[in-house]
């Protein structure tokens, strides 16, 4: 068996998290450490351009449900949040008129963003806040936000801006986009350790997150995209899209609002190859889209095909465990 990698997810929230559950028990299966978890260490670059003030408080959507799902605490079911979850203060707020009607906040997460919030009110640096919600569970991951500046996703419609949670959650993305900005993210940094962690690593992998508002909003930090081109280890990206849909959300709409046809090719081009001054080594998609992948090679973009669907834990492992062999068989390069 070969060393233990160094391994480096970019992702979103629901559906990167369930990649990264997956690439945690593969990691263990395939570099197990005695004791149930693994040798092998696993960095998640969670997106921030989700966040957002709301009644004064600081929320995270994507970082959250990074670790509710690494914890084993999420919402299987309903798809977000926590499992066994109450929602009677945010009853409450809603007789009395304050926040968002379409925006219901459970309880227990509540307490997330009020112990949050009191941290970045006491001055502690959204790393070190993140590190400590992460704390609360053994989640054999370390996740970083991508920069600890606020650079929430704002939406460019034909009325004007709105934030990316207002266009998702309350319009169910039904309002046409123009296009996605991040205010201030040319002048943000990457957060501490992100690109330690990407110059470090033996595998960098793109979760099958929403290319758009996921992914790119953590390839516009500045330095981060760079890293990514210069590093030592292997790029693999996994296709969200399969045959031509986006499995479950509405990326969909935000692929055409920048452009993108909602294909796994397309994806992968906009990706590009590293050879070409793009940003992966190697694309995996499914085998329902196994007629795309040669057009993909012959114009240079690595494609290899795959099952896709992550379903449970054993189709989540295994599909990581195909995106770790890709990029582990490119480093070194
Ligand atoms: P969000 O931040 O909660 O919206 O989640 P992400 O951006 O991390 O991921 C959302 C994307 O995950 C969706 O647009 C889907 O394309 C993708 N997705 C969800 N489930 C699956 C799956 O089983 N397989 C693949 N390949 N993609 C999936
Ligand atoms: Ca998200």
């Amino acid at each position: 068996m070969s060393a233990a990698p160094r391994v480096v997810v970019l992702a979103g929230g629901v559906g990167g998290s369930k990649f990264t559950v997956g690439v945690r028990e593969a990691l263990r299966r395939r570099w197990p450490d005695g004791q149930g978890g693994s040798a092998a260490e696993l960095t998640v670059i969670v997106n921030t351009g989700d966040d957002i003030w709301m009644s004064g408080l600081r929320l995270q959507p994507d970082v959250d449900s990074q670790i509710y799902a690494l914890a084993g605490v999420n919402d299987t079911e309903r798809g977000w949040g926590r499992a066994g979850e109450s929602e009677r203060v945010s009853a409450e707020m809603k007789a009395l008129g304050a926040g968002w009607p379409w925006f219901t906040l459970g309880d227990l997460d509540l307490g997330a963003h009020i112990a949050r919030t009191g941290w970045l009110r006491d001055g502690v640096p959204l790393s070190e806040v993140v590190a400590r919600l992460a704390a609360r569970w053994p989640l054999g991951a370390r996740l970083l936000p991508m920069t600890e500046a606020e650079v929430d996703t704002q939406v460019l419609t034909d009325d004007g801006r709105m934030h990316f949670q207002e266009w998702w959650t309350r319009h169910r993305a039904s309002i046409p986009a123009r296009g996605f900005v991040s205010p201030g993210i040319e002048d943000a940094v990457p957060a501490p350790g992100v690109l330690e962690a990407l110059a470090a690593a033996d595998a960098i992998l793109f979760a099958p997150s929403n290319p758009v508002v996921s992914i790119h909003p953590i390839l516009a930090v500045p330095g981060i995209a760079d890293a990514v081109r210069a590093a030592r280890g292997g790029v693999a990206g996994v296709s969200p899209i399969i045959a031509g849909s986006p499995v479950r959300g509405m990326a969909d709409a935000c692929l055409d609002a920048v452009g993108i046809r909602t294909a796994a090719d397309a994806v992968g081009r906009h990706y590009g190859s590293r050879r070409d001054g793009g940003l992966l080594d190697a694309w995996l998609i499914a085998e329902e889209d196994a007629v795309l992948a040669p057009g993909l090679v012959a114009s240079g973009v690595p494609a290899s095909v795959h099952p896709l669907w992550m379903r449970d834990l054993d189709t989540g492992a295994a599909l990581a465990s195909a995106a770790l062999d890709a990029a582990l068989a490119t480093d070194g390069r």
